[in-house]
Protein backbone atom coordinates (compact mmCIF):
# COMPACT_ATOMS: atom_id res chain seq x y z
CA UNK A 1 0.00 0.00 0.00
CA UNK A 2 3.29 2.51 0.37
CA UNK A 3 4.72 1.95 -2.85
CA UNK A 4 2.57 4.35 -5.23
CA UNK A 5 2.42 4.31 -8.87
CA UNK A 6 3.27 6.72 -11.18
CA UNK A 7 1.43 10.19 -10.48
CA UNK A 8 -0.71 9.01 -14.11
CA UNK A 9 -4.39 8.75 -14.39
CA UNK A 10 -7.92 10.18 -13.12
CA UNK A 11 -7.69 13.74 -11.70
CA UNK A 12 -8.46 14.33 -7.99
CA UNK A 13 -10.93 17.31 -6.48
CA UNK A 14 -7.43 18.60 -5.00
CA UNK A 15 -6.94 21.99 -6.50
CA UNK A 16 -4.54 22.87 -8.82
CA UNK A 17 -2.97 25.36 -6.16
CA UNK A 18 -2.96 22.40 -3.45
CA UNK A 19 -1.13 20.34 -6.55
CA UNK A 20 1.09 22.18 -8.15
CA UNK A 21 2.62 23.74 -4.45
CA UNK A 22 3.46 20.14 -3.21
CA UNK A 23 4.75 19.44 -6.38
CA UNK A 24 7.21 22.48 -6.00
CA UNK A 25 7.66 21.69 -2.42
CA UNK A 26 8.55 18.04 -2.53
CA UNK A 27 11.25 15.92 -5.10
CA UNK A 28 10.39 14.50 -8.06
CA UNK A 29 7.77 11.92 -7.51
CA UNK A 30 6.38 12.31 -4.75
CA UNK A 31 3.16 13.80 -5.37
CA UNK A 32 0.43 11.07 -6.69
CA UNK A 33 -3.24 12.29 -7.74
CA UNK A 34 -3.90 9.17 -9.71
CA UNK A 35 -7.18 6.65 -9.11
CA UNK A 36 -5.01 3.61 -7.89
CA UNK A 37 -2.98 5.38 -5.56
CA UNK A 38 -5.89 7.49 -4.13
CA UNK A 39 -7.75 4.33 -3.90
CA UNK A 40 -4.99 2.16 -2.52
CA UNK A 41 -4.57 5.07 0.72
CA UNK A 42 -8.66 5.01 1.43
CA UNK A 43 -7.79 2.05 3.40
CA UNK A 44 -6.04 0.15 6.26
CA UNK A 45 -5.69 -3.30 8.08
CA UNK A 46 -8.92 -2.00 9.70
CA UNK A 47 -11.41 -5.51 8.18
CA UNK A 48 -14.62 -3.01 7.93
CA UNK A 49 -11.88 -1.38 5.69
CA UNK A 50 -10.77 -4.43 3.93
CA UNK A 51 -14.18 -5.29 3.10
CA UNK A 52 -14.68 -2.21 1.91
CA UNK A 53 -12.20 -2.40 -0.56
CA UNK A 54 -12.93 -5.87 -1.87
CA UNK A 55 -16.20 -4.08 -2.40
CA UNK A 56 -14.81 -1.45 -4.47
CA UNK A 57 -16.49 1.36 -1.66
CA UNK A 58 -13.65 4.32 -1.27
CA UNK A 59 -15.22 6.17 1.10
CA UNK A 60 -12.61 7.58 3.30
CA UNK A 61 -10.44 8.80 -0.35
CA UNK A 62 -7.95 11.24 0.08
CA UNK A 63 -7.54 13.91 -2.92
CA UNK A 64 -3.63 14.03 -3.17
CA UNK A 65 -0.71 11.96 -1.11
CA UNK A 66 2.59 13.03 -0.73
CA UNK A 67 5.56 10.89 0.23
CA UNK A 68 7.92 13.63 3.06
CA UNK A 69 11.29 12.01 3.41
CA UNK A 70 12.95 14.07 5.80
CA UNK A 71 11.25 16.96 8.31
CA UNK A 72 11.73 19.90 5.93
CA UNK A 73 9.79 18.37 3.37
CA UNK A 74 6.86 17.84 6.37
CA UNK A 75 7.21 21.56 7.76
CA UNK A 76 6.73 22.55 4.01
CA UNK A 77 3.70 20.15 3.42
CA UNK A 78 2.08 21.00 6.85
CA UNK A 79 2.20 24.92 5.55
CA UNK A 80 0.39 24.05 2.33
CA UNK A 81 -2.08 22.34 4.02
CA UNK A 82 -2.72 25.14 6.57
CA UNK A 83 -2.12 28.05 4.13
CA UNK A 84 -4.68 26.50 2.07
CA UNK A 85 -6.64 25.05 4.70
CA UNK A 86 -6.76 21.21 2.86
CA UNK A 87 -6.95 18.26 5.94
CA UNK A 88 -3.60 16.80 6.60
CA UNK A 89 -3.78 12.55 7.59
CA UNK A 90 -0.42 11.09 8.10
CA UNK A 91 0.16 7.73 7.46
CA UNK A 92 3.13 5.36 8.56
CA UNK A 93 2.71 1.87 7.09
CA UNK A 94 -0.93 1.73 7.38
CA UNK A 95 -1.17 -1.29 9.86
CA UNK A 96 -4.42 0.31 11.85
CA UNK A 97 -6.72 -2.37 12.36
CA UNK A 98 -9.09 0.64 13.42
CA UNK A 99 -9.27 2.56 10.31
CA UNK A 100 -6.83 5.50 12.11
CA UNK A 101 -5.63 7.03 8.70
CA UNK A 102 -8.44 7.00 7.30
CA UNK A 103 -9.29 10.64 5.26
CA UNK A 104 -12.81 11.54 6.89
CA UNK A 105 -12.78 14.55 4.33
CA UNK A 106 -10.56 14.10 1.90
CA UNK A 107 -7.19 16.56 1.55
CA UNK A 108 -3.89 15.10 1.63
CA UNK A 109 -2.28 12.36 2.90
CA UNK A 110 0.96 12.71 4.00
CA UNK A 111 3.03 8.99 3.66
CA UNK A 112 5.68 9.06 6.08
CA UNK A 113 7.05 5.07 5.00
CA UNK A 114 10.69 7.39 3.07
CA UNK A 115 11.09 9.42 6.34
CA UNK A 116 14.32 7.35 6.96
CA UNK A 117 17.43 7.00 7.60
CA UNK A 118 20.32 5.62 9.29
CA UNK A 119 19.58 5.09 13.12
CA UNK A 120 21.90 6.39 15.91
CA UNK A 121 23.15 4.17 18.49
CA UNK A 122 23.95 5.05 21.98
CA UNK A 123 25.72 2.39 23.96
CA UNK A 124 26.31 4.48 27.15
CA UNK A 125 22.40 5.55 28.12
CA UNK A 126 21.44 2.24 25.98
CA UNK A 127 18.73 4.05 23.65
CA UNK A 128 18.62 4.20 19.65
CA UNK A 129 17.02 7.12 17.92
CA UNK A 130 15.66 6.54 14.17
CA UNK A 131 13.39 8.81 11.79
CA UNK A 132 9.72 8.22 12.64
CA UNK A 133 8.77 6.80 9.21
CA UNK A 134 11.37 3.30 9.82
CA UNK A 135 9.83 -0.22 9.88
CA UNK A 136 9.88 -1.74 13.17
CA UNK A 137 11.21 -5.10 12.00
CA UNK A 138 14.12 -2.68 9.90
CA UNK A 139 15.24 -1.13 13.08
CA UNK A 140 14.85 -4.22 15.12
CA UNK A 141 17.08 -6.26 12.99
CA UNK A 142 19.79 -3.19 12.77
CA UNK A 143 20.21 -3.31 16.29
CA UNK A 144 20.08 -7.35 16.19
CA UNK A 145 23.48 -7.02 14.50
CA UNK A 146 24.97 -5.16 17.14
CA UNK A 147 23.86 -7.65 20.09
CA UNK A 148 21.03 -5.27 20.94
CA UNK A 149 16.92 -5.45 21.12
CA UNK A 150 14.41 -3.07 21.41
CA UNK A 151 12.39 -5.76 23.74
CA UNK A 152 9.25 -3.85 21.51
CA UNK A 153 7.39 -6.75 19.59
CA UNK A 154 4.00 -5.40 18.72
CA UNK A 155 2.29 -8.11 16.47
CA UNK A 156 2.32 -5.73 13.57
CA UNK A 157 6.68 -5.27 13.40
CA UNK A 158 7.37 -6.17 10.09
CA UNK A 159 4.45 -3.78 8.97
CA UNK A 160 4.14 -0.87 11.04
CA UNK A 161 6.62 2.13 11.79
CA UNK A 162 8.24 3.48 15.08
CA UNK A 163 6.59 7.01 14.39
CA UNK A 164 2.95 5.11 14.18
CA UNK A 165 4.14 3.49 17.63
CA UNK A 166 4.00 6.56 19.63
CA UNK A 167 0.82 7.98 17.64
CA UNK A 168 -1.09 4.60 18.50
CA UNK A 169 0.42 3.72 21.75
CA UNK A 170 1.31 0.98 20.81
CA UNK A 171 2.23 -1.88 22.73
CA UNK A 172 4.41 -5.40 22.72
CA UNK A 173 4.49 -8.96 23.32
CA UNK A 174 6.86 -8.36 25.83
CA UNK A 175 4.94 -5.91 27.64
CA UNK A 176 4.57 -7.78 30.93
CA UNK A 177 8.37 -6.82 31.79
CA UNK A 178 9.31 -4.36 28.70
CA UNK A 179 6.14 -1.94 28.52
CA UNK A 180 4.21 -0.42 26.50
CA UNK A 181 5.05 2.47 23.90
CA UNK A 182 5.04 4.78 26.97
CA UNK A 183 7.80 2.83 28.76
CA UNK A 184 9.74 2.17 25.59
CA UNK A 185 9.90 5.29 23.94
CA UNK A 186 12.32 7.99 26.05
CA UNK A 187 12.50 10.88 23.51
CA UNK A 188 10.55 11.91 20.63
CA UNK A 189 10.40 15.17 18.03
CA UNK A 190 6.86 16.39 16.66
CA UNK A 191 6.04 18.97 14.20
CA UNK A 192 2.64 21.19 15.37
CA UNK A 193 0.33 22.08 12.61
CA UNK A 194 2.01 25.59 12.43
CA UNK A 195 5.36 23.99 11.43
CA UNK A 196 7.22 24.39 15.08
CA UNK A 197 9.06 21.55 16.09
CA UNK A 198 8.93 20.00 19.76
CA UNK A 199 10.98 17.83 21.10
CA UNK A 200 9.73 15.59 23.87
CA UNK A 201 12.68 14.20 26.61
CA UNK A 202 13.49 13.58 30.29
CA UNK A 203 16.93 12.74 30.89
CA UNK A 204 15.83 10.53 32.67
CA UNK A 205 13.15 11.95 34.66
CA UNK A 206 12.23 15.79 35.21
CA UNK A 207 9.45 17.23 37.28
CA UNK A 208 9.16 20.97 36.03
CA UNK A 209 6.18 20.87 34.58
CA UNK A 210 3.96 17.72 33.47
CA UNK A 211 5.64 14.71 31.25
CA UNK A 212 4.43 15.85 27.98
CA UNK A 213 5.87 12.69 25.91
CA UNK A 214 2.61 11.55 27.15
CA UNK A 215 1.09 14.24 25.29
CA UNK A 216 1.37 12.50 21.73
CA UNK A 217 1.47 9.12 22.72
CA UNK A 218 -2.22 7.84 21.33
CA UNK A 219 -2.88 11.37 19.60
CA UNK A 220 -3.49 9.41 16.03
CA UNK A 221 -2.03 12.01 14.14
CA UNK A 222 -4.40 14.62 15.35
CA UNK A 223 -1.93 17.10 17.35
CA UNK A 224 1.18 17.00 15.46
CA UNK A 225 3.66 14.62 13.07
CA UNK A 226 6.15 12.52 14.59
CA UNK A 227 9.55 12.56 12.66
CA UNK A 228 11.60 10.78 14.82
CA UNK A 229 11.61 8.27 17.55
CA UNK A 230 14.49 7.34 20.70
CA UNK A 231 13.81 4.25 22.19
CA UNK A 232 15.53 1.52 24.92
CA UNK A 233 17.71 -0.53 24.17
CA UNK A 234 19.07 -3.62 25.64
CA UNK A 235 21.64 -6.42 25.37
CA UNK A 236 19.99 -9.62 24.28
CA UNK A 237 19.05 -11.90 27.24
CA UNK A 238 21.44 -14.80 27.99
CA UNK A 239 18.54 -16.86 28.92
CA UNK A 240 14.91 -17.00 28.17
CA UNK A 241 13.00 -19.93 29.99
CA UNK A 242 9.81 -20.40 28.68
CA UNK A 243 6.81 -22.81 29.89
CA UNK A 244 3.39 -23.75 29.25
CA UNK A 245 0.89 -24.29 31.46
CA UNK A 246 -2.57 -25.95 31.56
CA UNK A 247 -5.58 -24.65 34.07
CA UNK A 248 -8.64 -26.10 34.66
CA UNK A 249 -10.68 -22.56 33.50
CA UNK A 250 -10.74 -19.21 32.29
CA UNK A 251 -10.51 -17.68 36.19
CA UNK A 252 -8.01 -19.97 37.43
CA UNK A 253 -5.52 -19.00 34.72
CA UNK A 254 -6.58 -15.45 34.67
CA UNK A 255 -6.05 -16.00 38.56
CA UNK A 256 -2.68 -17.27 38.18
CA UNK A 257 -1.62 -13.90 36.12
CA UNK A 258 -2.63 -11.91 38.65
CA UNK A 259 -1.02 -13.58 41.30
CA UNK A 260 2.38 -13.92 39.62
CA UNK A 261 2.37 -10.08 38.46
CA UNK A 262 1.13 -8.69 42.00
CA UNK A 263 3.73 -10.81 43.76
CA UNK A 264 6.71 -8.66 41.63
CA UNK A 265 7.88 -11.08 39.73
CA UNK A 266 7.94 -10.08 35.63
CA UNK A 267 7.77 -12.65 33.25
CA UNK A 268 8.65 -11.10 30.05
CA UNK A 269 5.82 -12.98 28.31
CA UNK A 270 2.86 -14.06 29.99
CA UNK A 271 -0.47 -15.03 27.67
CA UNK A 272 -3.41 -16.90 29.04
CA UNK A 273 -5.85 -18.32 26.23
CA UNK A 274 -9.93 -18.97 27.21
CA UNK A 275 -10.82 -22.28 26.16
CA UNK A 276 -11.67 -21.59 22.55
CA UNK A 277 -8.60 -19.97 22.32
CA UNK A 278 -6.30 -23.18 23.33
CA UNK A 279 -7.49 -25.12 20.73
CA UNK A 280 -6.20 -22.74 18.21
CA UNK A 281 -2.84 -21.78 20.14
CA UNK A 282 -1.77 -25.31 20.50
CA UNK A 283 -3.95 -27.47 18.09
CA UNK A 284 -2.80 -30.37 19.20
CA UNK A 285 -4.67 -29.97 22.69
CA UNK A 286 -8.25 -30.04 23.03
CA UNK A 287 -9.21 -31.54 27.04
CA UNK A 288 -11.13 -28.46 27.42
CA UNK A 289 -9.06 -26.55 29.46
CA UNK A 290 -6.86 -23.39 29.02
CA UNK A 291 -3.64 -22.76 28.39
CA UNK A 292 -0.94 -19.91 30.51
CA UNK A 293 2.41 -19.07 28.12
CA UNK A 294 5.28 -17.86 30.23
CA UNK A 295 8.59 -16.70 29.62
CA UNK A 296 11.07 -15.43 32.04
CA UNK A 297 14.15 -13.60 30.34
CA UNK A 298 17.61 -12.52 32.47
CA UNK A 299 20.96 -12.44 33.01
CA UNK A 300 22.70 -15.68 35.02
CA UNK A 301 20.09 -17.70 36.77
CA UNK A 302 17.58 -15.35 38.04
CA UNK A 303 15.11 -16.45 34.93
CA UNK A 304 15.46 -19.83 36.64
CA UNK A 305 14.59 -18.76 40.53
CA UNK A 306 11.87 -16.93 39.10
CA UNK A 307 9.98 -19.55 37.07
CA UNK A 308 10.43 -21.66 40.49
CA UNK A 309 8.49 -18.68 42.33
CA UNK A 310 5.80 -18.70 39.34
CA UNK A 311 5.52 -22.37 39.16
CA UNK A 312 4.38 -22.94 42.72
CA UNK A 313 1.64 -20.03 41.97
CA UNK A 314 0.16 -21.40 38.83
CA UNK A 315 0.65 -25.01 40.76
CA UNK A 316 -1.59 -23.91 43.70
CA UNK A 317 -4.40 -22.62 41.19
CA UNK A 318 -4.52 -26.42 39.69
CA UNK A 319 -1.93 -25.85 36.66
CA UNK A 320 -0.04 -28.84 35.38
CA UNK A 321 2.92 -28.13 32.95
CA UNK A 322 2.45 -28.39 29.10
CA UNK A 323 6.79 -28.77 28.53
CA UNK A 324 8.20 -25.54 26.60
CA UNK A 325 7.21 -26.78 23.08
CA UNK A 326 3.78 -25.12 23.17
CA UNK A 327 5.38 -21.38 23.64
CA UNK A 328 8.18 -22.25 21.41
CA UNK A 329 6.36 -22.73 18.80
CA UNK A 330 4.41 -19.41 19.17
CA UNK A 331 7.65 -17.75 19.03
CA UNK A 332 8.10 -19.31 16.14
CA UNK A 333 4.69 -17.88 14.27
CA UNK A 334 4.21 -14.79 16.28
CA UNK A 335 4.03 -11.90 13.81
CA UNK A 336 1.89 -14.29 11.54
CA UNK A 337 -2.03 -13.02 11.33
CA UNK A 338 -3.34 -15.52 8.45
CA UNK A 339 -6.03 -16.63 10.05
CA UNK A 340 -7.85 -13.38 10.17
CA UNK A 341 -5.99 -12.48 6.39
CA UNK A 342 -7.52 -15.80 4.53
CA UNK A 343 -10.91 -15.47 6.32
CA UNK A 344 -11.36 -11.86 5.43
CA UNK A 345 -9.91 -12.73 1.51
CA UNK A 346 -12.88 -15.18 0.88
CA UNK A 347 -16.42 -14.26 -0.24
CA UNK A 348 -18.97 -13.71 3.26
CA UNK A 349 -15.72 -14.10 5.35
CA UNK A 350 -15.22 -12.32 8.18
CA UNK A 351 -13.05 -11.86 10.88
CA UNK A 352 -12.36 -8.61 13.84
CA UNK A 353 -9.77 -8.30 16.67
CA UNK A 354 -11.11 -6.23 19.62
CA UNK A 355 -8.98 -4.76 22.77
CA UNK A 356 -10.21 -3.32 25.58
CA UNK A 357 -8.71 -3.46 29.30
CA UNK A 358 -10.01 -3.45 32.72
CA UNK A 359 -8.90 -3.91 36.36
CA UNK A 360 -9.02 -7.36 37.90
CA UNK A 361 -12.25 -6.35 40.02
CA UNK A 362 -14.04 -5.59 36.65
CA UNK A 363 -12.19 -8.34 33.92
CA UNK A 364 -14.39 -11.28 35.04
CA UNK A 365 -18.04 -9.59 34.09
CA UNK A 366 -16.76 -8.10 30.81
CA UNK A 367 -15.20 -11.22 29.86
CA UNK A 368 -18.56 -13.27 30.37
CA UNK A 369 -20.58 -10.52 29.28
CA UNK A 370 -18.63 -9.89 25.89
CA UNK A 371 -18.65 -14.18 25.34
CA UNK A 372 -22.11 -13.99 26.00
CA UNK A 373 -23.37 -11.58 23.54
CA UNK A 374 -20.48 -11.78 20.96
CA UNK A 375 -21.13 -15.62 20.56
CA UNK A 376 -24.14 -15.70 18.18
CA UNK A 377 -22.94 -13.04 15.46
CA UNK A 378 -19.43 -15.18 14.99
CA UNK A 379 -18.79 -18.84 14.53
CA UNK A 380 -16.07 -18.99 16.78
CA UNK A 381 -15.07 -16.01 19.55
CA UNK A 382 -11.94 -16.51 20.35
CA UNK A 383 -10.37 -14.61 23.74
CA UNK A 384 -6.84 -14.14 25.60
CA UNK A 385 -5.09 -12.06 28.31
CA UNK A 386 -1.92 -10.68 27.16
CA UNK A 387 -0.64 -7.65 28.62
CA UNK A 388 -0.72 -7.65 32.24
CA UNK A 389 -0.47 -4.81 35.29
CA UNK A 390 -0.24 -4.48 38.65
CA UNK A 391 -4.03 -3.27 38.72
CA UNK A 392 -5.50 -5.07 35.41
CA UNK A 393 -5.02 -6.41 32.43
CA UNK A 394 -6.39 -6.47 28.63
CA UNK A 395 -8.71 -8.62 27.27
CA UNK A 396 -8.31 -9.65 23.54
CA UNK A 397 -11.11 -10.82 21.31
CA UNK A 398 -11.09 -12.55 18.08
CA UNK A 399 -14.04 -13.51 15.87
CA UNK A 400 -14.16 -15.55 13.29
CA UNK A 401 -17.12 -16.14 11.12
CA UNK A 402 -18.94 -16.74 7.50
CA UNK A 403 -21.64 -14.64 5.82
CA UNK A 404 -23.27 -14.93 2.72
CA UNK A 405 -21.91 -12.36 1.25
CA UNK A 406 -19.45 -9.20 1.94
CA UNK A 407 -22.62 -7.27 2.21
CA UNK A 408 -23.97 -9.57 5.12
CA UNK A 409 -20.31 -9.80 6.11
CA UNK A 410 -20.16 -5.95 6.25
CA UNK A 411 -23.05 -5.77 8.49
CA UNK A 412 -22.00 -8.35 10.99
CA UNK A 413 -18.95 -6.82 11.28
CA UNK A 414 -20.93 -3.46 12.40
CA UNK A 415 -23.16 -5.24 14.99
CA UNK A 416 -19.95 -6.48 16.60
CA UNK A 417 -18.26 -3.17 17.04
CA UNK A 418 -21.30 -1.91 18.70
CA UNK A 419 -22.19 -4.77 20.84
CA UNK A 420 -18.26 -5.11 21.93
CA UNK A 421 -18.14 -1.09 22.68
CA UNK A 422 -21.41 -1.16 24.30
CA UNK A 423 -20.82 -3.67 26.36
CA UNK A 424 -17.39 -2.60 27.58
CA UNK A 425 -18.81 0.87 28.22
CA UNK A 426 -21.32 -0.30 30.33
CA UNK A 427 -18.76 -3.06 32.33
CA UNK A 428 -16.49 0.75 32.81
CA UNK A 429 -14.28 -0.96 30.90
CA UNK A 430 -10.97 0.88 28.51
CA UNK A 431 -12.97 0.71 24.91
CA UNK A 432 -9.20 0.19 23.33
CA UNK A 433 -5.98 -1.20 25.41
CA UNK A 434 -3.65 -0.74 22.07
CA UNK A 435 -5.18 -0.57 18.95
CA UNK A 436 -6.58 2.61 19.42
CA UNK A 437 -9.76 4.55 18.52
CA UNK A 438 -9.68 4.96 14.95
CA UNK A 439 -13.40 5.15 12.42
CA UNK A 440 -14.06 1.58 14.52
CA UNK A 441 -14.59 3.79 18.00
CA UNK A 442 -15.37 7.12 17.14
CA UNK A 443 -18.84 6.55 18.06
CA UNK A 444 -18.12 5.37 21.32
CA UNK A 445 -15.67 8.01 22.91
CA UNK A 446 -17.24 10.97 24.25
CA UNK A 447 -19.23 8.90 26.47
CA UNK A 448 -16.56 5.96 27.10
CA UNK A 449 -14.32 9.17 27.93
CA UNK A 450 -16.21 11.42 29.92
CA UNK A 451 -14.83 14.42 31.07
CA UNK A 452 -11.61 13.44 29.53
CA UNK A 453 -12.51 13.93 26.22
CA UNK A 454 -13.14 17.57 26.86
CA UNK A 455 -9.71 18.04 27.44
CA UNK A 456 -8.95 16.18 24.06
CA UNK A 457 -11.40 19.10 22.57
CA UNK A 458 -9.19 21.70 24.25
CA UNK A 459 -5.87 20.32 23.53
CA UNK A 460 -6.68 19.64 20.03
CA UNK A 461 -7.89 23.31 19.63
CA UNK A 462 -4.86 24.47 21.07
CA UNK A 463 -2.51 22.34 19.49
CA UNK A 464 -3.82 22.24 15.75
CA UNK A 465 -6.27 25.47 15.80
CA UNK A 466 -6.91 25.41 12.34
CA UNK A 467 -8.35 21.28 12.47
CA UNK A 468 -6.11 20.31 9.79
CA UNK A 469 -5.09 17.60 11.49
CA UNK A 470 -6.86 14.09 10.40
CA UNK A 471 -10.38 15.24 11.21
CA UNK A 472 -12.74 13.18 12.49
CA UNK A 473 -11.37 11.21 14.45
CA UNK A 474 -10.52 10.81 18.74
CA UNK A 475 -14.37 11.33 18.91
CA UNK A 476 -14.31 15.29 17.72
C1 LIG B 1 -1.35 -7.98 12.04
C2 LIG B 1 -1.41 -6.78 12.95
C3 LIG B 1 -1.01 -6.93 14.26
C4 LIG B 1 -0.99 -5.84 15.12
N1 LIG B 1 -0.51 -6.00 16.37
C5 LIG B 1 -0.38 -4.93 17.20
C6 LIG B 1 0.20 -5.07 18.48
O1 LIG B 1 0.65 -6.16 18.88
N2 LIG B 1 0.30 -3.97 19.27
C7 LIG B 1 -0.17 -2.75 18.84
O2 LIG B 1 -0.05 -1.79 19.60
N3 LIG B 1 -0.74 -2.60 17.63
C8 LIG B 1 -0.85 -3.64 16.80
N4 LIG B 1 -1.41 -3.48 15.55
C9 LIG B 1 -1.92 -2.16 15.14
C10 LIG B 1 -0.87 -1.27 14.41
O3 LIG B 1 0.14 -2.04 13.85
C11 LIG B 1 -0.26 -0.26 15.36
O4 LIG B 1 -1.27 0.63 15.78
C12 LIG B 1 0.89 0.56 14.77
O5 LIG B 1 1.44 1.37 15.78
C13 LIG B 1 0.49 1.43 13.60
O6 LIG B 1 1.68 1.90 12.99
P1 LIG B 1 1.66 2.37 11.46
O7 LIG B 1 2.99 2.92 11.14
O8 LIG B 1 1.20 1.26 10.59
O9 LIG B 1 0.57 3.53 11.52
P2 LIG B 1 -0.66 3.83 10.54
O10 LIG B 1 -1.61 2.68 10.53
O11 LIG B 1 -0.16 4.30 9.23
O12 LIG B 1 -1.35 5.06 11.29
C14 LIG B 1 -1.98 4.87 12.52
C15 LIG B 1 -2.33 6.23 13.14
O13 LIG B 1 -1.14 6.88 13.53
C16 LIG B 1 -0.99 8.11 12.83
N5 LIG B 1 0.42 8.20 12.47
C17 LIG B 1 1.19 7.24 11.90
N6 LIG B 1 2.46 7.67 11.80
C18 LIG B 1 2.49 8.91 12.32
C19 LIG B 1 3.51 9.87 12.52
N7 LIG B 1 4.77 9.64 12.17
N8 LIG B 1 3.17 11.05 13.08
C20 LIG B 1 1.90 11.32 13.47
N9 LIG B 1 0.90 10.43 13.31
C21 LIG B 1 1.20 9.26 12.74
C22 LIG B 1 -1.93 8.06 11.67
O14 LIG B 1 -2.41 9.34 11.32
C23 LIG B 1 -3.04 7.18 12.21
O15 LIG B 1 -3.92 7.97 12.96
C24 LIG B 1 -1.46 -4.57 14.66
C25 LIG B 1 -1.88 -4.43 13.34
C26 LIG B 1 -1.85 -5.52 12.49
C27 LIG B 1 -2.29 -5.35 11.07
Amino acid sequence: MNTPSSATGLRSQATDEVVSRLTAALSAGRVFVDAGNLDAYSHDAWPVSILENQQGQHPHRPDVVVQASNQAEVVRVLAIARETDTPLVARGLGSSVTGQALPTRGGIVLDLSLLIGEPELDEIDMTVTAPGGVRGSDLESWLALRGYTMNFFPQSLTRSSIGGWIATRATGQLSSKYGGIEQAATAYTVVLSDGTIVELSQKPRAAVGPDLRQLFLGSEGMFGIVTSVTLKIYRVAAATISEAWRLPNVWSGVRAMRSIYQSGLRPSLMRFYDETETRHAIPSYDDGGCALFLSFDSIGTVAEAERTEARRMVEELGGTSLGSAPVESWYSRRFDFSTVEKLLAEDGGYAETIEVAHLWSGIEPLYDDLKAALGPLADEVLGHFSHVYPQGVSLYVILLGRARDNKEAASRLAEIWRTAMEITTRNGGELSHHHGAGLARQAFIPESLGSQHGVIRRLKEALDPAAILNPGHLGL
